[in-house]
């Protein structure tokens, strides 16, 4: 920095030295007002003076030193003198003095110094110094000498001054520098203010666009608080009613609570009632259960009463298209207590021809009567039949074995009385759909009183000696491969069929689908041999299994349904043809097993230490459906027709016979 150009703060007039540079500061230096109105030789005037009195060597030294006020008052200064200027007043002469105004360092006008010692100058005339004369040369000398002792004097003044000045020069541009320095900071400061300045111009463009923006977000907000207001009271509303309906609902639980409370102890009292009702409820099972075994007990007594082997005779109607038998041929005579007793009389009249023959005289009827159990005319209906052994049937649930045998001449209505009528008639249903049904719903009854019952059904064919399973399907169907009777384990006494089935049955329809394959298989079995199915035994066996798990109990027992052959016999008188000659065999058989049959019952009943079983089949077969612990019933099929009178008082006198058997206290498999 030129501090020359720069420095507002230096004014030096009078100085020869400085005359240049200072002109030329001067023309930049600020003017007073006053110099400012001067023109250019208004300037050249004002300096004149000065020009003059620098030639006349009246120089007068005014030099301000503005450096405390330049710095105090530099900004005051634009515009005006910088140095107060002292009142100029008419220099003397020779003055050599020059203020010490470096030493105050205070502006100020400068005053003369007398310096004594010097010659005295000539006195002045009218202000001007008076001229010498020209031959006073001494005089001249001694004014020049004067003079330029003055002006050493002056000069070293102004040396000291001028030194002084570097100095201050020096200063000032050390200070022009700090300034400087100063300055560029400031330039800096400035420049970093002003960034700042931007910068917060720039913020404050966010900040007012943020504010216009939170502005119109504010307006939103009220539209939104104006809204949630709204929303409140609306929810306050919602609130209140809440809070009603909660006290509705609090009350209601108060008088929930109490009447639960009630309840719970109403539910204890009912529990406490309930426990007393069980133990009353097990006192009774026990008590229940008590009668049952005693209704056993009384059953089977009254089973034994009756006879532990019965025969029923029954006759069947006189079939549509046959003769009818003259009136007398058979008689049901009335029981000892009037008509309404059950008939168990029955008589049949036959012509003797022979009798009359040898005696001459005319042949008159001859009366035969017999006494059953139980007899059923022809007009006994199924259910009348089924009435009267339904007692012996639900023996077999209480654990007896149970044997009931239909037995007669072919056509007497053995088929009939055990299976039922043809075409499914629920009228003429047999027995043996009766009894199962009978089973299963004494059964349902006595699972109330915790037993479990289970049945198995098997269905066999005994012809000339060999067993046929009536129950086979598929491959087997209507051949009836071979079966064999044997004991079902290595010391059980139980027996079974082998290659036969044995078919778990629960319900009637069971039964039924049964009864219907074991006809179908009779059928194809008739088409092969004319009229098989009379000359075979059908062996209907029920295995019968009861369980009371809660007392351990257990009882099994089988009932045995059985269709016997036809029992009539061929005249021995006949001519025998081939076809005759098998059917003697098979008469033969027949009769062997027939007999066995009153051969077994007939040991039993003299209580013989040798039952001949195994003499036939079906007596082997039959051998756990008989015997000590077996209840048996014979049923005597009679035919109503007199051209069979002879065969039906052969099956009569078969049944009397067996009748006349009594067998051993039956006992209950119990186990
Ligand atoms: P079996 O089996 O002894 O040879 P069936 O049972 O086949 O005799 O009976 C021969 C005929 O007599 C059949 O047509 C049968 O319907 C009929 N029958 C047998 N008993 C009765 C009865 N009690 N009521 C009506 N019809 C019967
Ligand atoms: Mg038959």
């Amino acid at each position: 920095l030129d501090p020359w150009q720069r420095s507002p703060l230096l004014e030096v007039k009078g100085n020869v030295e400085l005359k240049r540079p200072l002109a030329k500061a001067a023309s930049r230096l600020p003017l007073s007002g006053r110099r400012l109105k001067r023109g250019p030789d208004q300037m050249e005037e004002a300096l004149e003076p000065e020009k003059k009195r620098t030639r006349g060597l009246g120089t007068r030294v005014s030099t301000t030193y503005p450096r405390a006020a330049a710095f105090s008052s530099a900004p005051q200064m634009q515009g005006q003198t910088a140095v107060p200027k002292a009142p100029r007043k008419p220099a003397p002469r020779c003055s050599t003095a020059v203020a010490p105004v470096l030493k105050t360092q205070k502006p100020g006008p400068v005053v003369p110094v007398q310096k004594p010692g010097t010659t005295a100058a000539p006195p002045m005339v009218g202000g001007k110094k008076p001229k010498r004369a020209a031959w006073d040369l001494k005089g001249q000398l001694c004014d020049l000498n004067a003079e330029l002792k003055c002006c050493r004097e002056k000069k070293q003044v102004l040396d000291q001054e001028n030194q002084q000045l570097r100095d201050q020069l020096q200063e000032a541009q050390q200070q022009a520098l700090a300034l400087g320095a100063e300055r560029r900071s400031l330039e800096e400061e400035l420049t970093r203010v002003r960034a700042q300045a931007e910068q917060g111009q720039r913020e404050l463009g966010n900040l007012s666009a943020r504010v216009l923006e939170l502005e119109e977000r504010l307006g939103t907000q009220e539209g939104l608080v104006q809204e949630l207001q709204k929303e409140q009271l609306r929810l306050q509303e919602e609130r209140t009613g809440l809070a009603a309906r909660l006290g509705e609902q609090e009350r209601r639980l108060q008088t929930s609570e109490a009447s639960l409370s009630d309840s719970q102890e109403e539910v204890a009292s009912l529990r406490q009632e309930a426990a007393a009702r069980e133990a009353v409820l097990a006192e009774r099972e026990d008590r229940l259960h008590g009668l049952e075994m005693e209704r056993r007990r009384l059953h089977n007594q009254l089973q034994e009463l009756k006879g532990n082997i019965r025969v029923f005779c029954r006759v069947r109607p006189v079939l549509p298209g046959e003769s009818t038998p003259s009136p007398g041929f058979l008689q049901f005579p009335s029981g000892p207590c009037g008509p309404s007793d059950p008939p168990t009389r029955l008589s049949l009249s036959r012509s003797d021809e022979r009798r009359g023959t040898l005696s001459g005289a005319p042949a008159g009827p001859t009366r035969h009567d017999f006494s059953f159990d139980r007899v059923f005319p022809p007009g006994s209906g199924q259910d009348e039949v089924f009435e009267e052994i339904s007692m012996l049937v639900q023996s077999a649930l209480d654990g007896y074995p149970v044997c009931i045998f239909a037995y007669g001449q072919t056509g007497s209505g053995k088929t009939f009385t055990m299976e039922g009528g043809p075409g499914g008639d629920p009228q003429t249903e047999g027995l043996i759909p009766r009894a199962l049904r009978h089973l299963f719903s004494v059964a349902q009854e006595l699972s109330g009183q915790g037993w479990t019952y289970s049945f198995v059904a098997s269905y066999v064919e005994i012809y000339n000696e060999t067993v046929r399973d009536l129950l086979a399907t598929g491959t087997r169907k209507g051949q009836g491969g071979e079966c064999e009777i044997r004991r079902a384990g290595p010391g059980s006494e139980e027996l079974t069929v082998t290659n036969a089935r044995y078919v778990p049955v629960s319900c009637e329809r069971e039964v039924e689908a049964l009864l219907h394959l074991a006809h179908q298989n009779r059928a194809v079995a008739r088409t092969a041999q004319n009229e098989r199915s009379s000359r075979s035994h059908s062996v209907f066996q029920l295995q019968i299994s009861g369980e009371h798990a809660g007392r351990g109990l257990q009882c099994a027992a089988p009932l045995s349904l059985v269709d016997l052959a036809g029992s009539e016999r061929l005249d021995p008188g006949l001519a025998l043809g081939p076809g005759e000659r098998e059917r003697l065999r098979e008469t033969q058989a027949i009769n062997s097993s027939l007999s066995t049959l009153g051969l077994v019952i007939m040991a039993l009943s003299n209580k013989e230490s040798h039952v001949p079983y195994r003499n036939s089949k079906l007596t082997y077969l039959l051998q756990n459906s008989l015997g000590g612990s077996a209840k048996m019933l014979m049923f005597v099929n009679i035919s109503p027709l007199e051209e069979n009178v002879s065969e039906s008082l052969n099956s009569l006198r078969f049944a009397s016979k067996v009748n006349q058997c009594v067998i051993g206290t039956a006992q209950a498999n119990k186990k």
